[in-house]
């Protein structure tokens, strides 16, 4: 089984959320959490893991055949990136950076002079600790595509679950509702939304929530410091029930989530008095996906 948890807005909550959920599967099953924040993968300092580069994130890049080019500008002018700028009578010039690998400009080539190259632009890491295997995700600092960097980080994982039929698989995605979010939760049996009583964290919701009913993923709402506005979180509830999703978990607030951030730890590790609240998440989530099953 493989839940995603995201967030709509960041700082819901969403990394503390997928790191407690993976430390209590883990205690039954063998348990992969994938950090999906590729713009800032923070799961290995929840855990405290010194995590292991494993594979290089390579992207397509052109090159320039100058033998051939004719100085025409025609690749210049299909680049809507701008990675290529073009003067009369010149080659054209490339700022390797700004190219996102659309490859635009190698079809734009009526002469064939733009060649297949490549740059990094990421990286793959694994890790393990409190029985969670960790795989993250790093976007390289300048880059662009993070698109690129969850599908791959998702391909390399699917490798590796290849004959590991019982896992569970807790995938933490990016905050917002763009493409890295999106190829994070395809192909998940079941959507957790973090959120928190708060205007925009609501508006945010409902975007991500628009995403997941999109692909048809059966979605639960946590909210995260529900007693910061209990009268808040009646909106959150009445939203949820006019979408027909279930509220799976309320969260306190409690400034032993910071500490257990400080410390480099799963909140559920020391103090074990929360493992209430998420062992009832996981039973809810169960409870839900049954009965989405039915519907279906
Ligand atoms: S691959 Fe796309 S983004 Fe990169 S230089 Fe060519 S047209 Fe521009
Ligand atoms: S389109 Fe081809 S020939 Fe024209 S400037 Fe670009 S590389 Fe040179």
């Amino acid at each position: 089984m493989t839940i995603a948890v995201a967030g709509g807005k960041g700082g819901t909550g969403k990394s503390m959320v997928a790191t407690s959920l993976a430390f209590l599967y883990a205690k039954k099953k063998e348990t992969f959490l994938i950090d999906l924040d590729v713009e800032c993968p923070n799961d290995h300092l929840i855990l405290n893991i010194n995590r292991e580069k494993k594979e290089l994130i390579y992207q397509t890049i052109p090159k320039w055949n100058f033998d051939i080019c004719r100085k025409c500008g025609k690749c210049a002018l299909a680049c809507k990136q701008k990675a290529i700028s073009f003067v009369p009578k010149k080659y054209p010039a490339f700022v390797k950076d700004v190219c996102i690998g659309c490859k635009a400009c190698f079809l734009a080539c009526p002469y064939g002079a733009i060649v297949e190259d490549r740059k990094i632009i990421g990286n793959i890491y694994e890790g393990k600790n409190c029985g969670i295997n960790l795989i993250s995700g790093e976007l390289k600092i300048g880059e662009l595509a993070s698109g690129e960097i969850v599908s791959s980080v998702r391909k390399y994982s699917d490798k590796l679950f290849t004959n590991r039929n019982s896992k569970m698989v807790v995938i933490d995605t990016a905050a917002g509702i763009g493409c890295p979010v999106i190829a994070s939760i395809i192909g998940s049996d079941y959507l957790i939304t973090v959120t928190e009583p708060t205007p925009s964290a609501l508006h945010d919701l409902k975007r991500i929530i628009y995403l997941g009913k999109h692909f048809n993923i059966p979605i639960g709402i946590v909210i995260n410091k529900y007693d910061l506005d209990k009268k808040f979180c009646k909106r959150i509830e009445q939203f949820a029930e006019e979408e027909n999703i279930l509220v799976i978990c309320y969260i306190p607030y409690h400034k032993n989530f910071v500490k257990a951030s400080l410390k480099k730890k799963v909140v559920l590790d020391i103090f074990p008095k929360y493992i209430k609240i998420f062992e009832k998440m996981i039973k809810n989530i169960k409870i839900h996906e049954k009965l989405y099953e039915k519907i279906k």
